[in-house]
């Protein structure tokens, strides 16, 4: 979804009117009368910045005014600051600095959140883990650090991933990592959260009608101007942006987020491919011959997560916990078999004819 920062009307308008008005008082009432008239149609705005270590667009189709974009992007700017792996002096750093010698003062959407991981750690049987940072660290993949690391250093790393020993206290308003060299890291999981948290802000400011596009991760809110369903491409994992899998069609409030293979990966000495979904199980990319999984559902959050957590699973148990979260689930393999549920049959079409979808569906 390519969304191009049109910073248009609303703004530049008030402020012309505030402009005529001291030149031109006794037009103040016509004008005023053209304006409220020019207000009843949708008020569009777009705005692209970087964020969360990737490109977050909103595209406000009905409702929009440039404070709902601000406090938008001030709250991602404020999730990156508290919850970012990879930046110094975040609270998530904080808890990772401190892993194996005590706890640290973290704020409640950060508790929240890592509880909300944990979790989804249990129900996945520990295919999605928030506490597999010593791995991520050690392949470095999508940083300057990337590389294969030795099968010793991953047998290291290995026990340093253990959900249980992330330790969320509620009442003292802490978190705490068991034993040193232990790192949390909610790259899985966080940008979902952070969509659900834009949508929210953007109805607290009256938008009525928006995209939000957190790095292909996409939420869509309240309902098109033109009454329509909304419709959500899914990326063709095959080909650059832009080309198209399918469409979901969805009501408002809905998510489509995807995990690929596709999104960061590198090329070892080896001459092999190694992609950013790792297995808590075996510390090496997940190698399930899939190329992406999109899940459909209401809250991003869950979605984020669990689109890592199906991916790394693999269709059979992945389907399972689909339904149990009660989502919808797309499997794309790397023979371009594509596998749906039930839930994303309903609202997902195939277009393009280079893939087959393969029955049975669970
Ligand atoms: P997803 O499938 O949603 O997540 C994959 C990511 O989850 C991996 O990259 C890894 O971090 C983690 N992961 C891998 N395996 C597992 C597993 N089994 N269980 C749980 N988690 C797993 N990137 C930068 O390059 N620079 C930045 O400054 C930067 N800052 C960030 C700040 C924040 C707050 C967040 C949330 C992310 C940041 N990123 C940054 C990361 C970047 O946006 C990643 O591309 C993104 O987190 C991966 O999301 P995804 O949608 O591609 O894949
Ligand atoms: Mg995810």
């Amino acid at each position: 979804m390519s969304m191009a920062a049109t910073d248009s009307g609303p703004a530049a308008r008030g402020s012309r009117s505030r402009r005529l008005e001291r030149l031109a008082p006794g037009l103040a009432a016509t004008l005023g009368l053209a304006l409220s008239l020019v207000g009843c149609a949708p008020r569009a705005m777009d705005r692209t910045e970087l964020a969360l270590g990737t490109v977050c667009s909103i595209r406000v189709l009905d409702g929009a005014s440039e404070a709902a974009l601000d406090a938008a992007f001030a709250r991602l700017r404020d999730i990156e600051a508290t919850m970012s792996a990879n930046a110094p002096g975040t609270v998530v750093d904080a808890v990772n600095r401190a892993a194996g010698s005590g706890a640290v003062a973290a704020p409640s959407d950060l508790r929240a959140l890592a509880r909300r991981a944990l979790e989804l750690a249990e129900a996945s049987g520990g295919a999605f883990d928030p506490t597999v940072g010593p791995l991520v660290a050690l392949w470095g993949i999508g940083f300057d650090t990337e590389r294969v690391p030795a099968p010793g250093e991953i047998a290291a790393a290995l026990p340093l991933v253990d959900r249980r020993g992330l330790v969320v206290d509620e009442s003292a308003g802490t978190m705490a990592l068991a034993r040193a060299g232990m790192r949390l890291d909610l790259g899985g999981i966080a940008k979902g959260y952070a969509a659900d948290e834009v949508a929210r802000i953007l109805t607290e400011h009256g938008v009525k009608a928006a995209v939000v596009d957190l790095g292909g991760n996409v939420k869509v809110v309240g309902r098109k101007p033109d009454r329509k369903p909304w419709r959500v491409g899914i990326q063709n994992p095959f080909s650059d942006r832009g080309e198209r899998l399918g469409l979901a069609t969805l009501p408002g409030g809905y998510t489509v987020v995807t995990s690929g293979v596709y999104e960061r990966h590198f090329r070892g000495d080896d001459g092999a491919e190694y992609h950013h979904l790792i297995d808590p199980a075996t510390g090496y990319p997940a190698d399930g011959g899939l190329v992406s999984v999109t899940v459909i559902a209401e809250s991003s959050m869950d979605a984020d997560g669990l689109s890592t957590a199906l991916f790394v699973m693999g269709p059979e148990r992945g389907f399972a916990l689909a339904e149990a979260y009660g989502v919808g689930a797309v499997y794309v393999r790397d023979d371009k078999g594509v596998l749906m549920n039930e839930r994303a049959r309903a609202v997902f079409e195939l277009e393009s004819g280079a893939f087959r979808l393969e029955a049975p569906v669970p």
